[in-house]
C-alpha cells in the first residue's frame, strides 16, 4: 500500500461506514471539526471505557472527576496559559495562508513560495463572554486542557476520598485549542477530547513515579492492541519543554504521515499547585499525618487524546488482503474495543431462520453491541462486518434448526466453528469483555 493513500482510504471508509463525518457537511463543512457516526461513537466510547477501567476502576489509588469546561478566568492566568500558551504564527503575503512558524522550513510560503510576515505569537485559547455583557471583565475561556480542573479540585478530591499521597485524579473531557494548522483528519482539531491523569507525589519521589508512569502508559497501548513496533518514546529537549515541565516524554505512533505524538507524560513539579495557591490565596498544601510534614505535591501527568487514539486504532488496524482474487478490507483491532461486537445473520430469509437469529441477537444485546443483517449474500455480509472490525459473525443455518448450534466466524482468521446457541454468551465472554 502506498503510504500516502492510506489516510484517504481511512477518511472515505470512515464516511461510508459511519465512523467519522465532516461536521456541518451540508453547509460545506467547517475546517477541522468532525462528527462521530454510529460506528465511530461506539469505538470512541470503548476506548474511553478501557482507559477509565485501567486508570480508575482497576486501581485503588486513582479517583475520577468531571470538572466544568468553563472555569474562573484566573485559573488561566495562574496556569500560565494567558501569558504563554502561544504558537508562533506567520502569514503568506501572497496567498494569505497561515502557518505555524516552527512547522515550516525556510522563509518562503510552502504552498505558493510567497513572502512570509514576521512571526507573531498567537494565543491558542478560545475566548468568549459569560453573561449578557460582552466586555473584558466578562471574558472567559474554553479550557485548552482538562488538567486545571483537576488541580483546583486537588484538596476536594483528596479529602472526600481520603486518599493519601501518592494518588491520582483522572478525567476525560473536551478541550479546545485554536490551532493555527489543524489537519490530518482527526489528528489535530480545534475541539477534541482528552484522557488525563494527574498523579500527586511527594517531592523527591517524582522521578521514580515518572519512570513508572512512562512504562505503564506505554504498556496500555499494547493492551489496547497497537503494534509495539509502531510505538516509541520521544524525549523533549530543553527547547521543547513546556513552561511547567521538569521532564517530558511523548509516546509517539508511526502514523501514515510520520511519527507523531499520541500522549504526553510530564513531570509538572509543584508548578501548578504553587501557582494556584499564589493566585487564589488558598492553602493547597498537603499534610502527611504519618511523617507530620506539610508540602505542595509534585505532579506527574499522563495526557492522551481520545481522537488521536481512535485514529491510531484505525490506522493500526487497517488491512487490505487478497482473498480469492478479491480485496478484503478489514480492521484488525482488539475485539474488546470493536464498535460492533457480534453480527447475527440468518443464512436465508425463510424456514424460520430470521426468527431464531433475532432471538439470538436479542439475547446477545443484553451484553454487547449487536448488528442484525438479513440482506445480501453471506460472504458480502461478512465483508461488511470486516470493514468495521466486528470480531464475530454468528450465522443461523439449516443445521441450527436441527441441533441448535450456529456458525461463529472469526474476523482475522476467517475460521468458522460451530457453537451451541445456548453457550454463545459464555463463548464470547473472555474474548469480548475487558
Ligand atoms: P502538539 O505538539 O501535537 O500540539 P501538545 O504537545 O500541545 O501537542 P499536549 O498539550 O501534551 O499536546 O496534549 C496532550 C494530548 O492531547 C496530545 O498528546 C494529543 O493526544 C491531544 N491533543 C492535543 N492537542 C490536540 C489537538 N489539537 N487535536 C487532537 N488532539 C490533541
Amino acid at each position: 500500500m502506498a503510504k500516502k493513500t492510506i489516510m484517504d482510504k481511512l477518511v472515505s471508509l470512515s464516511k461510508r461506514r459511519g465512523i467519522v463525518f465532516q461536521s456541518s457537511e451540508i453547509y460545506g463543512g467547517i475546517n477541522s471539526c468532525w462528527d462521530y457516526g454510529p460506528v465511530g461513537v461506539e469505538l470512541k466510547r470503548n476506548i474511553k471505557e478501557f482507559w477509565w477501567r485501567s486508570m480508575v476502576f482497576w486501581r485503588n489509588d486513582i479517583e475520577g472527576l468531571d470538572a466544568s469546561i468553563i472555569m474562573h478566568p484566573k485559573v488561566w492566568e495562574a496556569s500560565g496559559h494567558v501569558e504563554s500558551f502561544t504558537d508562533p504564527m506567520v502569514d503568506c503575503k501572497q496567498c494569505k495562508r497561515r502557518f505555524r512558524a516552527d512547522e515550516i522550513e525556510g522563509d518562503r510560503c510552502p504552498v505558493c513560495g510567497g513572502e512570509l510576515t514576521e512571526a507573531r505569537q498567537f494565543n491558542l485559547m478560545f475566548k468568549t463572554f459569560m453573561g449578557p455583557v460582552e466586555d473584558e471583565t466578562n471574558t472567559i475561556y474554553l479550557r485548552p486542557e482538562t488538567a486545571q480542573g483537576i488541580y483546583v479540585n486537588f484538596l476536594n478530591v483528596q479529602k472526600s476520598s481520603r486518599q493519601k499521597i501518592p494518588f491520582g485524579i483522572a478525567q476525560i473531557g473536551k478541550a479546545f485549542r485554536n490551532e493555527i494548522t489543524p489537519g490530518n483528519f482527526i489528528f489535530r482539531t480545534r475541539e477534541f477530547e482528552q484522557m488525563e491523569m494527574q498523579y500527586f507525589v511527594k517531592p523527591g519521589t517524582d522521578e521514580e513515579f515518572f519512570e513508572k508512569w512512562k512504562a505503564t502508559r506505554m504498556a496500555w497501548y499494547g493492551e489496547l492492541g497497537i503494534r509495539p513496533q509502531k510505538l516509541r518514546f520521544h524525549q523533549h529537549g530543553p527547547d521543547e519543554l513546556a513552561h511547567y515541565a521538569k521532564a517530558a516524554f511523548d509516546i509517539e505512533y508511526e502514523f501514515p504521515f510520520g511519527w507523531k505524538e499520541l500522549e504526553g507524560i510530564h513531570n509538572r513539579t509543584d508548578f501548578d499547585l504553587s501557582r494556584h495557591q499564589q493566585f487564589s490565596g488558598k492553602d493547597l498544601t498537603y499534610f502527611d499525618d504519618q511523617t507530620h510534614e506539610r508540602y505542595i505535591p509534585y505532579v506527574i501527568e499522563t495526557s492522551a487524546g481520545v481522537d488521536r487514539t481512535l485514529l491510531t486504532v484505525l490506522a493500526d488496524a487497517y488491512r487490505e488482503e487478497e482473498i480469492k482474487g478479491e480485496t478484503r478490507v478489514v480492521l484488525k483491532m482488539n475485539p474488546k474495543i470493536s464498535p460492533v461486537k457480534v453480527a447475527v445473520f440468518p443464512l436465508v430469509k425463510k424456514d424460520g431462520m430470521p426468527e431464531v437469529a433475532l432471538k439470538i441477537a436479542a439475547d446477545l444485546r443484553k451484553k454487547y453491541k449487536v448488528f442484525y443483517d438479513v440482506s445480501g449474500a453471506i460472504g458480502r455480509r461478512y465483508r461488511r462486518q470486516d470493514e468495521i472490525g466486528t470480531p464475530f459473525c454468528v450465522t443461523v443455518d439449516s443445521q441450527t434448526l436441527q441441533d441448535q448450534t450456529v456458525t461463529v466466524r472469526e474476523r482475522d482468521s476467517m475460521a468458522q466453528v460451530r457453537v451451541a446457541s445456548a453457550k454463545l454468551r459464555e463463548y464470547f465472554r473472555d474474548k469480548l469483555e475487558f
